[in-house]
Formats: C-alpha cells, structure tokens, sequence
C-alpha cells in the first residue's frame, strides 16, 4: 500500500508535506519517483565526454549518481524543494564604492553558504515527515552535498524544466534556485513534469562568454568560468583567460540573459523566516574591488570568506581569478597590486601576475 493510499481523508500527506516545506521557507517542493531512467542515464554519457574536468568526484560516486537506490535502498520518492535568491530590495551598495576596478561574483554565492540556509530547514522537514506518515520514515537530505542529480529529479518533481542552459527554470521566477533534495522510503505519487518552454529561444548559448555549450542542454564545464573560476585548482588556461572577464567566482551569463529570469519578481515573494535575505549578497562580496582581492592574505581571506560559499574557490583559487580579472581589465591603477603576486613565493600565482602586467602593459603601448 503506498504512503498516500494511507491517508483517506483531506488534506492528503502529500498536501500536508507541501505546506509543511512552505512554512519552512521553501518556495517550491515537489515529489520524484526515486527510479534511474534515461534522463538520469545521460550523465554517463556526459561524464564520458570528459565534460566534467577535474571534477574526479563525479566520476567516483556515478553508480549512486545513475541510481539512487543504490545511494540509499529502499528509496521511493525524492522530495525536491526549491528557494529563489536574490535580496528583496535588489544588491546592497559594495564596500568602498569609489574603488574600481571591480569583480563580479555568482548571485548565489555573497551571502551566507546556502549549504548552511537550506541543510536545517530540510532536516526540519525530514523529521516532520515522521509525524506526517504516521510511521518512521527513512530520509536523508542533500544540498549539493552528495551523489544525487538534483536537477534531473527536480524537473521530475514539477519544479520546472531543464533549460537549454542546464538549469531548472521556474515558469513564474526563473533559475535563480537553489535545490535541496530528501531522498525517503515513503511511496508517494510522483508530481507532474512541467513542459520545456525554451522553444526557439537559444539566448543562454549565444551569450556564454567562453562557449561552454557544445550543444543545447548539453555544459562542457571544463570551459564554463563557474567551474575553472570554483572547482578548477591550478592555472587557467591561456585561452580561456580573456573568457572570464571580471567574473572572480562563478558566473551568471547565462541565466542573466534568460528570458524566463528578466520577467520575475523574486523580490515580490514573502520570506517570513528571511532564509532569502540570509542568501542576499553581503557587501563586501557584492562587487569586491580588485584591488582588495588582490591585497588579501591568507588570514584576512579567511575571515572574509567565512560562512560563505566563495571559499570553496580556496585562497589561491580567488586569488588567481582576481588576477585574471585584473588583466582583462588593463587597469593600470592594479599594476602595484599585480606585481606583488608576481614577486611572491607562490609560483602559480607568479605566473597569472606576470600575465596579467603583460595585458596591463600591453593596453598601455598600445594606448601611446
Ligand atoms: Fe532556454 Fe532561452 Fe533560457 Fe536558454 S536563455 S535556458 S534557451 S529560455
């Protein structure tokens, strides 16, 4: 007998969960049938394509990934729940407006981790979901923190469509989502899959600085600056580096020019339990100068780092990206900045340094 044939009268336990999950904070939930499938089955292919660059961890746990019984048996229904970002009234002014150059940083990413927002209100719900169904319900949760492919069940699940651009889009409010999602033993009817609404639209391929599509819903992340700017260690490489513009951490192009993000109005949507405004970009992440980036050391980037997800891109890794921002931007006012790296004991960094003085210098002869 199935989790939802139990509860005879209204509202029904799948009604119950879902305001359950709206009163934790969740703007979106909905309900996957926990089986492999073709379209869990394409991230072999991807993989096999190399598509995931050094991201060896993908690779380790792609059993788990194809099929999350295997993750955890005995599952039946995934719960995908889903939070818009973006502050309510738009970005805070940055630190030290006057100072430019400056560096752009993923919407997601200013504010506090949203591993951290999302991972207690979903174990919240994990644990309501006991008392819900009436018996001890196996669940177990993840925010971008195991091998789940959290965006195959979220179209599944009805909480929009996967984009040409590989994202979940929202018809109402766009991609700018966050996905939590709790695998469980409970056996629930699965929601119903939006259709894509993409249609002829390719503005997301056409925009991507550094072609990172090889073909519609299809993201080749060893060229996509979110992955050599976040999840790639060592260098850049020389072709790639004009790409990133003055992108420091991940990128948002892509669904920047996303029709489906230009007409929402994430701002209009209540946040009682401000879990949103908690994501909102603090200052000093909101358009960090280059010059400060660059200035930083290992202890003044901890701290300001901490409780955010931009230290994922580790010490070396911003500051690298920073460098390379600073030669994209030919700005002579970073050249004392710059030549600190390229004097330093770090030979990587050293190196992205002497590349950028050269864009530096090289904007400046020909400006003569
Ligand atoms: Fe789809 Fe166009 Fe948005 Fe790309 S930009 S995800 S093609 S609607």
């Amino acid at each position: 007998m199935s989790d939802q044939a139990q509860s005879h009268s209204s509202p029904t336990l799948t009604d119950r969960i879902e305001s359950l999950a709206l009163a934790l904070g969740f703007d979106r939930v909905g309900r996957a049938a926990a089986s492999s499938g073709p379209d869990t089955a394409r991230f072999a292919d991807w993989l096999h394509r190399g598509y995931a660059g050094e991201m060896e961890y993908l690779e380790r746990r792609s059993a788990e990934r194809l099929d999350p019984s295997v993750l955890m048996p005995g599952v039946r229904t995934i719960l995908v729940v889903g939070l818009f970002y973006e502050p309510r009234e738009g970005s805070p002014e940055p630190d030290n407006a006057n100072s430019r150059p400056r560096g752009r940083v993923a919407a997601y990413a200013g504010g506090e981790d949203y591993h951290t927002v999302l991972i207690d209100r979903l174990r919240t719900l994990a644990e309501g979901l006991s008392a819900l169904a009436g018996r001890r319900v196996a669940a177990r949760c993840y925010v971008d923190t195991g091998p789940v492919q959290e965006r195959v069940f979220a179209a599944r699940a009805g909480i929009g469509w996967v984009g040409k651009n590989t994202l979940v889009i929202d018809p109402d409010l766009g991609s700018k989502m966050l996905l939590g999602v709790i695998l469980t033993d409970l056996d629930l009817e699965p929601s119903v899959p939006l259709n894509d609404h993409c249609g002829t639209c390719r503005a997301c391929l056409d925009a991507c600085p550094s072609e990172a599509f090889p073909e519609p819903y299809v993201l080749d992340a060893t060229r996509c600056i979110a992955y050599t700017t976040i999840e790639k260690r060592g260098e850049i490489p020389l072709e790639q580096r004009s790409d990133q513009g003055d992108w420091v951490f991940g990128c948002d192009v892509c669904q920047d020019v996303c029709p489906w993000n230009r007409k929402r109005r994430v701002g209009d949507l209540p946040d009682p339990l401000v879990l949103r405004e908690r994501l909102g970009p603090r200052p000093e992440w909101a358009a960090p100068a280059l010059a400060e980036l660059l200035a930083l050391d290992e202890e003044t980037w901890s701290e300001r780092v901490r409780g955010t997800a931009v230290k994922r891109a580790r010490y070396q890794g911003l500051i690298r990206n920073a460098l390379v921002a600073a030669g994209n931007s030919r700005d002579p006012s970073l050249r004392s900045a710059v030549v600190r790296h390229a004097r330093g004991s770090d030979s990587l960094l050293a190196e992205h340094a002497r590349w950028a003085l050269g864009q530096i210098e090289g904007a400046q002869g020909s400006s003569n």
